[in-house]
């Protein structure tokens, strides 16, 4: 698998072959480390977009489709996303989120778990559409102190929630 160049929240850059696998082996840290872990997934906060609270739900195993996850991991996978997502509602009160998965921009199953605030829609609007340009409006303009330390405290509380 080709390496590419990936910029973590911070800026820092690493050349990387599958960022799930690296985080799973440990090889890189996700923001503020692991938030939730079942025997067959991970949730982590996004490691290129600060943004707080927005999720990445990875498979531990290199697999692309949902249909490839063997039967105990589908209900492995059902529990684990509703226990993430009822963790963000109380400890994060994120009352709305959009889930995503592209099956082409990577070959390791991961599921974004975006979180809708208030500022995003009256900035972008809503809908599928608003998502890559609020992504790019926080990669260019959310990596102030300030904002780090929002991300870091979703991080925890989350992390505290699951404990
Ligand atoms: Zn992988």
């Amino acid at each position: 698998m080709s390496k590419r160049n990936i910029t973590d929240i911070k800026g820092q850059t690493k050349k990387i072959a599958c960022l799930s696998c690296a985080i799973q082996k440990g090889e890189v840290e996700s923001p503020g480390g692991s938030i939730l872990s079942s025997k067959y997934f991970e949730a982590h906060q996004d490691y290129e977009i600060p943004i707080p609270g927005f999720i990445i739900i990875a498979s531990k195993r290199h697999l692309q489709s949902v249909d490839e996850f063997t039967e105990e991991e589908q209900r492995d996978f059902m529990k684990f996303l509703c226990r993430l997502r009822r963790g963000m509602r109380k400890a994060l009160k994120i009352s709305v989120v959009y889930l995503i998965q592209e099956e082409d921009t990577s070959h390791h199953f991961h599921i974004w778990v975006f979180p809708r605030y208030n500022w995003m829609a009256k900035k972008f609007g809503c809908k599928i559409q608003s998502v890559r340009p609020i992504m790019e409006y926080a990669r260019e303009h959310l990596k102030t102190a300030s904002n780090l330390k929002k991300v870091d405290t979703a991080t925890q509380k989350l992390k505290q929630f699951f404990k």
